[in-house]
């Protein structure tokens, strides 16, 4: 067993530091990723299950590299965090996302996602505030999507944060939920608007009896609490039938579209306003 211990850990010395090599260039060339304009905000649509309109675009931020093609944010954010870039980022992505939505009908909202990071950095609600003044958006046509790992310190900051923004009217939305450490009390304590049911429970290889009576019984709280319940994921028309069903109110996924460039998200708009 000893001998193993040693072999495994050689091998995770070497994985270790051929990542943290990796992470170290991300690092440098996304400092720089924003001034090269190497990166852009698409829009998923969030459609209501009811009439099929669009009422919200997620934004969802890409990056373009030169060399190594379109990187997934699953490859990027978590060194963002992990070296504060995030910040920087993250009001750039803000900015980004107000300034889109700007162009929408107005009873269209914008979800942007937040890392937790972000949220406890100094002067974190006056870079929301500043995206939007600048942008010209009502604080109502804001939602800011939060995970449950943010609320895993109790932290003054985060309270801070969240009560600020609503005040002005900003809402917040629970992303992931469900894969975390999910707790009524987050919801009991904040006041939150939306609750995104994650993908692995509509659409996952463990999709089942168990997984359905979860989505009915996050349904029927949303629907208890007044709050929107988000399916996540959603790639098939079946799959649209079940959440509705199960009394989701919302929905985004492959099935109505993936995230599109802002250009195509006011086409998508347009459209919907033909008929
Ligand atoms: P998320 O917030 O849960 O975003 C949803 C992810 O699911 C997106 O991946 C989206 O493209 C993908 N998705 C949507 N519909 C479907 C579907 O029907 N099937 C499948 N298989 N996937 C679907 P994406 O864009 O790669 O983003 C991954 C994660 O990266 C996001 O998860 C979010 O946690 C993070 N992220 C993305 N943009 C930002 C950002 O601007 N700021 C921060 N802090 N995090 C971001
Ligand atoms: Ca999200
Ligand atoms: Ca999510
Ligand atoms: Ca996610």
């Amino acid at each position: 067993a000893k001998v193993n211990g040693r072999k495994q850990s050689c091998f995770y010395d070497e994985t270790m530091s051929r990542d943290l090599a990796r992470r170290r260039e991300i690092e440098a060339e996304l400092r720089s990723a924003i001034q090269k304009n190497e990166l852009s905000i698409f829009f998923q649509p969030i459609v209501d299950l009811d009439t099929g309109r669009i009422r919200t675009f997620e934004a969802l931020v890409r990056w373009f590299h030169p060399q190594k093609g379109e990187l997934r944010p699953d490859e990027f954010i978590p060194v963002a965090e992990e070296t504060g870039v995030i910040v920087t980022l993250g009001n750039w992505i803000t900015a980004q996302a107000a300034k889109a939505a700007a162009q929408w009908p107005e009873d269209v909202t914008i979800a942007v996602n937040l890392s937790p990071l972000q949220i406890k950095a100094p002067g974190a609600a006056l870079g929301v505030k500043n995206a939007l003044r600048e942008a010209g958006l009502d604080p109502s046509r804001l939602e800011l999507e939060v995970t449950e790992s943010l609320f895993l310190d109790d932290n003054y900051a985060t309270e801070q944060f969240i009560e600020e923004l609503s005040e002005i009217g900003v809402r917040f939305a629970l992303d992931d939920f469900g894969t975390g450490y999910s707790s009524l009390g987050y919801i009991q304590k904040y006041p939150f608007k939306k609750i995104k049911v994650d993908r692995s429970f509509v659409s996952g290889p463990d999709v089942g009896k168990k997984t359905d009576a979860i989505i009915h019984a996050v349904a029927e709280l949303g629907s208890k609490l007044e709050m929107d319940i988000v399916a996540e994921g959603l790639e098939t028309v079946e799959q649209v039938r079940i959440v509705r069903e199960a009394g989701c109110t919302l929905g985004q996924g492959y099935y109505f579209s993936r995230a599109v460039p802002d250009y195509l998200a006011l086409m998508l708009l347009a459209q919907e306003n033909e008929t």
